[in-house]
């Protein structure tokens, strides 16, 4: 098979993003992750088959869904948001088509190397004139590495920067295999203490502390680590000075650290997917609590900065 064939599930292509990189960047979200944080801003993006979302507030309450589901997954009583047994859901889409109000949308699709890089050229132009490029993003890239090395090397040869946003969380291997057409690592660390990390996201640090010292020493690849701020999960000022140090020590200076504040999408998204597990219901931190994050990173000579 050409590597252009090379099939992979992504969720979303978002052009003309500002973020995960330098410039005006497409970024591909890929589906499926092998972590499970609390705090998850894309719970859509978990699962590597596609999903269904239902929008409340769009909902008129007819009951269609119900009518034309073939495997009887969805319940309704008159009046009432309709309620979809999501072991039984097969993604069809028969009740999306007939939903009169588009209250319902399949996320997840299976593409291939060539499909997303041609949407990818499109923005080429801006991305040249910016200084950008494109960037695959999560879920977890790592997770689908024939997909996502053989699209990384597609667009460097169209001359077209690649970045990578990854929790680390694979074997040597695939890390070797993805990173070889990667110009930016951008790489989550999520708690230094590893207990700790593996009761916010379901696995130990271990192994990503591991590949993000390889990327960077032994690839030398240019890095940017970055830290969602959790407010009562990992934002305290400890856990993020011991990141400051691990950066310092292990990293190197030039390498930046972005603290990205807690925002609440992923509580609402998790709505959209009737989740009943989402328990994290946190205040996002204001302004003058990053502020105190980035000076507490920056006395140890890091530089730091809000958002990624
Ligand atoms: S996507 Fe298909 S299986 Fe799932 S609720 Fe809709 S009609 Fe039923
Ligand atoms: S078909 Fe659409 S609008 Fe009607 S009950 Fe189902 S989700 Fe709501």
């Amino acid at each position: 098979m050409s590597s252009l064939q090379v099939k992979g599930h992504i969720f979303n292509i978002q052009s003309y993003s500002i973020h995960d990189g330098p410039g005006i960047r497409s970024t591909v979200f890929v589906k499926g992750c092998p972590l499970n944080c609390l705090w998850c801003q894309n719970p859509e993006s978990k699962k590597t088959q596609p999903e269904l979302m239902f929008y409340a507030q769009k909902c008129v309450r007819c009951g269609t869904c119900a009518k034309v589901c073939p495997v009887q997954a969805v319940h309704y009583e008159i009046g009432e948001h309709p309620v979809t047994d999501r072991s039984a859901c097969s993604a069809c889409s028969v009740c999306v088509t007939a939903c009169p109000s588009e209250a319902r949308e399949i996320v997840g699709k299976t593409v291939t190397v060539l499909e997303v890089l041609e949407e990818v050229k499109k923005d080429k132009l801006f991305m040249d004139g910016s200084g950008g490029g494109m960037t695959i993003s999560g879920g977890e890239p790592l997770m689908q590495p024939e997909f996502t090395a053989n699209l990384f090397a597609a667009a460097q040869e169209e001359g077209i920067h690649t970045a990578i946003e990854t929790c680390n969380f694979a074997s040597r291997d695939v890390v070797k295999q993805v990173y070889e057409h990667v110009d930016l690592a951008i790489c989550d660390i999520k708690h230094m203490d590893s207990a700790i990390h593996k009761k916010l996201t379901g696995v130990p640090n271990e192994q990503i502390l591991d590949n993000i010292c390889y990327i960077r020493n032994e690839l030398g690849k240019p890095m940017m680590i970055r830290t969602p701020v959790v407010p009562g999960y990992n934002g305290d000022l400890e856990n993020i000075e011991r990141t400051a140090l691990y950066i310092r020590d292990h990293l190197g200076t030039d390498v930046i650290y972005g603290l990205l504040p807690y925002h609440r999408l992923g509580e609402s998204k998790s709505g959209n997917l009737e989740l009943t597990d989402y328990e994290l219901h946190v205040t996002p931190p204001d302004d003058s609590y990053m502020l105190q994050c980035v000076e507490a990173v920056e006395k140890y000579g890091v530089k730091a900065q809000i958002g990624g």
